[in-house]
Parts: structure tokens; sequence; C-alpha cells
């Protein structure tokens, strides 16, 4: 099939890999860029990335694959940052992406243009119109420093600028935060820090990569009736037996098992709290209240004085190169689609309990899915994207799922691809899931 329309992806991580293999499947014709000088995203340490040396990926190695594509058998459960970057480079010479993206450019300015076109600036200052922009540059690129922090008379880092503990040797060090960054940089501190103390503003759900020695993100479908509209929520309640021993653990080192269901609020994976609450050294403190000098005060306990601070306050889920309200999360229908805008499509753009790979590849799917009805079918697809979203669909597990001010929403996998399938039947689409993440009557 051979289109007229230029497309634009911003973007080569995985989301950008992601959709130009599905736009070259379907034959739509689009032009790619990258800031960085090579693939893999945040996974490309050879460029500016938020990771430190030592992250692996705490999504397994089966979910964190693309579909037809698994990572290679030999690779460990949950690769190191190497093996990530290895795997991207590999899928994108096989998918024949690399020679069609323009590295080392980036887009500055994205904004409408006549005719629902996309006017888009670029950083060496050309200007070029586009029938749409596929947003794949991610949502690890501004820091979320709260000001409070800015006023410590020592040195303060956000967890996008910690690479290795050694630089820390001998200080007192407080990390800030409770998110799988802060616990791992905490941990790995202990080995070279006189202290290391962290500071949790509120509980969370410790979810071990492991439960019953299988990974813990692997999906039991099995076990749910999926016909049940309380599906979701007998699912959290059984998660939630399985994990209170496993929380309960560390209480009497100051870990506080939440009262809300696992994935509810943001929930924290990292295999290295055994180690951060095993050492005497390791301390929990309560939420930072103010920073005078170098000294420390808490909502509870005595305030403390500190060489280093350690700011794991995660990013802002901005979108730099648009312009006010086109930012907006709940202006983008099941977080892809603009609501207002046909043609502005943003890839990725949610936190979920599945790999981050293979959502993105669910959105690349459905957006693909709309290029293909525009071209081919008498109702455009952006017609049936709005008719779509009349509908409600909840894509929270409960509660107050994932309302973190600085994030876009954190959706519940099992409602995420519900939703996805169903809009990708009102596409005229069938979408493409792991084979774990199917049951009856998905495909
Ligand atoms: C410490 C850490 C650990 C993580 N661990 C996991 C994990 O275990 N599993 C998981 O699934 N996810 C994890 N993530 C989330 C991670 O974001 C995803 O794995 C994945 O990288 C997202 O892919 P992406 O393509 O959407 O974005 P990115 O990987 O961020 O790639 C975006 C690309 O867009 C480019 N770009 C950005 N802006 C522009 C612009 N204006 N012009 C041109 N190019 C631009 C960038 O250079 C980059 O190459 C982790 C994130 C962090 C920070």
């Amino acid at each position: 099939m051979s289109r007229r329309d230029q497309y634009l992806i911003v973007g080569a991580g995985p989301a950008g890999l992601a959709a130009a293999r599905l736009m070259k499947e379907r034959g739509h014709r689009f032009v790619q860029v990258d800031r960085n000088l090579g693939v893999g995203g945040i996974w490309n340490t050879n460029s500016k990335t938020p990771l430190y040396d030592s992250v692996r990926l705490i999504t397994s190695r089966e979910m964190s694959s693309f579909l037809g594509s698994p990572m290679p058998a030999d690779f460990p459960d949950f690769p190191d940052r190497r093996q990530a970057l290895g795997y991207l480079e590999t899928y994108s010479e096989a998918t024949g992406s690399l020679p069609d993206v323009r590295f080392g450019l980036g887009v500055s300015r994205v904004s409408p243009a006549d005719r629902q076109q996309w006017r888009v600036t670029f950083d060496d200052g050309t200007v070029e119109i586009f029938d749409g922009v596929l947003m794949a540059s991610g949502f690890n690129q501004t820091p979320y420093m709260p000001r409070r922090y800015t006023a410590f008379k020592g040195t303060v880092i956000h967890s996008s600028e910690y690479w290795t503990p050694y630089e820390f040797a001998g200080q007192r060090v407080l990390v800030v935060g409770c998110g799988n960054s802060a616990i791992d940089i905490a941990a790995e501190c202990l080995s070279a820090s006189a202290t290391v103390d962290i500071s949790i503003r509120r509980p969370r759900w410790w979810i071990p990569l492991y439960l019953d020695g299988i990974p813990s993100d692997l999906p039991d479908l099995a076990s749910l009736d999926l016909n049940d509209p309380l599906c979701a929520l007998k699912d959290q309640l059984r998660l939630r037996e399985r994990l209170i021993g496993e929380n309960e653990q560390f209480v009497t080192r100051g870990w506080r098992v939440p009262i809300t269901l696992p994935m509810e609020l943001p929930f924290v994976e990292s295999p290295n709290l055994p180690t951060l609450l095993g050492d005497e050294r390791g301390c929990i403190q309560g939420n930072v209240t103010a920073v005078e000098g170098s000294r420390v005060h808490f909502a509870t306990g005595p305030s403390k004085e500190y060489d280093t601070l350690i700011v794991c306050s995660g990013y802002r889920d901005d979108i730099p190169y648009l312009d006010g309200s086109l930012k907006s999360w709940d202006s983008y229908i099941l977080n892809i689609f603009n609501r207002r805008f046909a043609g502005l499509y943003a890839l990725n753009n949610l936190h979920s309990n599945l790999g981050g790979f293979w959502t993105a590849e669910i959105s690349a799917q459905l957006v693909v899915m709309l290029l293909d009805a525009n071209a081919t079918q008498e109702r455009s697809g952006w017609d049936r994207v709005q008719e779509w979203a009349s509908r409600p669909f909840d894509l929270r597990a409960g509660g107050q799922f994932g309302e973190c001010p600085q994030h876009s929403p954190t959706v519940y996998g099992l409602r995420y691809i519900a939703a996805a399938r169903d809009l990708a039947l009102q596409l005229g689409g069938t979408l493409q899931v792991h084979p774990l993440w199917c049951w009856e009557g998905l495909q």
C-alpha cells in the first residue's frame, strides 16, 4: 500500500522503533528524528540519559519484548541496561528502521498549521509541515525537583544525574523518594557512604521481582473471571493478600504497609529493598518538611545533618515542544489521541503494570489502525475514535489510582488492554497483544 500523506515520528527509543516498524509495514510514509546519536531512547547510555550505571529492567525479559521479537533466551529474567540497549539495536536492524532515522536532530516546536496539518520546527531552525506527528519522545526528559531542596547547603542532585555511589564515599547521604531509583540508589550508596537515610513521604507497596518463583509481572489470567465486573478489584485484593507478608517483614525497620490496594498508587519493585533495610546504616525517615543549611527536618523524628541529598522525585510528564493545552494529559483519548486536534498522537503516554516496551507497541498499533482507517474507509479513523471516546471507560483499578501531580495517569493493565482492544475493533482492526495477556474473545 503506498500513501501520499507524510508523518513525523519524534524519537527512536522503544516507542519510536515500534511505531516505525508498524508504519513501514502498513506503507505509511514518515520521517523519523532523534536528538540522540543512536537508537534506544533512555537505554542508550552513550547519549544523555537519566539511567544509572547499575540499572536493570524491573519488568521481566518476557514482558519487555516486542511482539514476535523475544529477547534472547540466554538473557537473565531481568536484563541489565546494556542488554536492553543491545536488544533495541538488534530490533531496529532487524526491522530495517535504522537507515531512516535522522539522528542528532531535535524537534523544538510542534503547532497546528492549516488544514489539520502540523508545523514542526527543528533545532536547526528548519520548518516542515506534516500530516501528523507521532510523539515518541518519552517522559523522562524534565526532572522534577521540588524547590525546597535547592536551599540545601551541600551537594544536591536529582536521580537523573546520579551514576555510581563512589562520588559519595564516606558521606552522610539522604535519598529522597520511594520509587525504584530511590531504593536502588540508597541501597548501593551503602557500599560507599558513611550513612544512608531515605525519606519516604507515604507508604507504598513493595512488589518483589519474583512471586512464587516466577517474575511477578507475568499475568495469571487463568485465575481470574474476566467476565466479572469486579474482576480488577478481586485481582487487586488477591495480590494484596500475597504481598502483606513480604511487606510486613520490614515494619520493624520503619517500612509502613499501605492501606490502599497494590496498584492504587505507584508501587515499588526494586529488588534492593532487602539490602537497604537489612543494613543498620540504612534508615527510613519521614517526609521532609524543611531544609536549613545542611540540616533537614522531617515530619516525624529529629532533624539531621547531611553532606549530600539525592532527590528521586521523578519527572514531569512534559512534552516540551508542545504549547499549553496540547500538553494536558486529560486531553488525550486513551492517553494517545488528542481530543481536539486530529493528527497529534502520544505514544507510551502512561504508567502501568505492563512492560513499557509493549505498551508503546499497543499505542503504536492503535495509531496505525487510525491512519489505515483514514486512508481506506469511508468514515475516518478520527471520527471513530471520537465516537468511541464518548463511552465511559475506567482505566483504573479503583480508588485514587495513580494520582501523582507530576505524572500522567497510571492505568491498570487489564483494563487498558480491554479498552485498547475495544478501540481497535472500532477502528476496524485487531489488537495484537502478548500471548500471556490474551484471553478468550480477545483475539
Ligand atoms: C531509571 C529508569 C528505569 C526504568 N526501568 C524500566 C523498566 O524496567 N521497564 C520498563 O518498561 N520501563 C522502564 N523505564 C521507563 C522507560 O521510559 C521505558 O523503558 C522506555 O524507555 C520508554 O520508551 P520511549 O521510547 O517512550 O521513551 P525514551 O526511551 O525516553 O525515548 C525517547 C527518545 O526520544 C528522543 N527525543 C526526546 N525529545 C526529542 C525531541 N524534541 N526531538 C527529537 N528527539 C527527541 C530522545 O532522544 C529519546 O531517544 C525506566 C525509566 C527510568 C528513568
